[in-house]
């Protein structure tokens, strides 16, 4: 419940214009903490720097809230330079696209914009052996994200596209099985957006909960699972459940975010397991910072003394 607040007040200062002009102005050394770059180059080397120590990348160009049909179109391009960029540089690429940054909810010509550009950008991910996760956005967004799951998966295969479920929202654990014909590569986060009392668990205790589930189902249902947290216990927990059911390594793998448990990150590749860090990057940082933020009072604590030695 303190964290549900936490995040709220945290959020909703963020939206605040003041707010977001300063730390626009002031915060950019601060956000490079969890932000890679502006840039493809500063992206790509991240990405050459984590592979170091057997960290796989998982590129995010940042840009949300994106209004017109031309700059959704546009902002699907630069994610297919990315693509272009990956693959000169010899690394199979491997992005994450928010769909209501190409267009999801746009008419155009009677398809959808967002899925018009996914496409564009699936089709040249695979032509490069590559990868492209739909992320998960509010939960207005869940149903038609799902729907476009399924037809792009239908039209590329699972090896090339996968989605993510977040295990505060009540509808998770029913959305999970009834995406199992598809055999789908799922990401399983706790969510990070402010969702209301009727559609999301406010007790951490029932997300962790939830979570556990999902990533459990999924995996017994044979289905490629991306666990994607930074909890230690719930780590723990899944090292242990996929021991105990003969879960293969090659089946699933731990996501954290950039710049953070950097030293956890490190020491499950170690132990061999497949991790891959997920790596934002691009002059649209804010929102992401924002979220990120709220995710921790820590963080908040960080970003305070930045700005006032700033
Ligand atoms: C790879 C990846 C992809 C994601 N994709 C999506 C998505 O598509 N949609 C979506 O809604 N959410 C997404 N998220 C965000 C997610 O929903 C959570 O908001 C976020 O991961 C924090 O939750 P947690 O699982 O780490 O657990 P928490 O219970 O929040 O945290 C567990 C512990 O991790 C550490 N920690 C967590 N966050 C931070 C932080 N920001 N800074 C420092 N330490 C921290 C703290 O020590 C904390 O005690 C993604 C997260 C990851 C890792």
């Amino acid at each position: 419940m303190i964290d549900q607040l936490y995040r709220k007040a945290i959020l909703t200062v963020a939206e605040r214009k003041p707010v977001e002009n300063l730390v626009r102005a002031r915060g950019w050394g601060l956000a490079q903490r969890f932000v890679a770059g502006e840039d493809i180059p500063s992206a790509l080397s991240a990405v050459q720097e984590l592979a170091k120590d057997g960290i796989q990348g998982n590129l995010d160009l940042l840009g949300e809230f994106i209004e017109s049909p031309a700059d959704c179109t546009r902002f699907a391009d630069n994610v297919i330079r990315l693509l272009d960029a990956a693959h000169e540089a010899g690394i199979t690429p491997y992005v994450s696209i928010k769909l209501s940054s190409v267009g999801q909810g746009k008419d155009d010509a009677g398809t959808d914009l967002g899925l018009k550009n996914a496409r564009r950008i699936i089709t040249k991910a695979k032509e490069y052996g590559g990868f492209v996760c739909l992320d998960m956005e509010d939960h207005p967004r869940t149903d038609i994200t799902l729907e476009q799951f399924r037809v792009l998966v239908g039209e590329f295969g699972n090896k090339h596209v996968g989605t993510v479920l977040q295990s505060y929202l009540f509808r998770s654990l029913k959305d999970r099985e009834s995406l199992d014909d598809l055999k789908p590569n799922l990401r399983i986060v706790k969510g990070a957006y402010l969702e209301p009392e009727t559609v999301a668990f406010k007790d951490k205790s029932d997300v962790d909960a939830n979570y556990r589930r999902l990533v459990y189902q999924n995996m017994q249902a044979g289905n490629y699972t991306n666990v994607a947290t930074h909890d230690e216990t719930i780590i723990d927990d899944v090292k242990r459940f996929v021991l105990a059911h003969g879960i293969e390594r090659d089946s699933f793998e731990f996501q954290m975010l950039y710049g953070i448990r950097r030293d956890l990150q490190k020491e499950l590749a170690q132990e061999g397991y497949r991790v891959r860090a997920y790596i934002p990057y691009g002059r649209d940082w804010y929102a992401y910072f924002s979220r990120r933020i709220a995710e921790t009072p820590r963080n908040a604590v960080f970003v305070a003394r930045g700005m006032l030695k700033g």
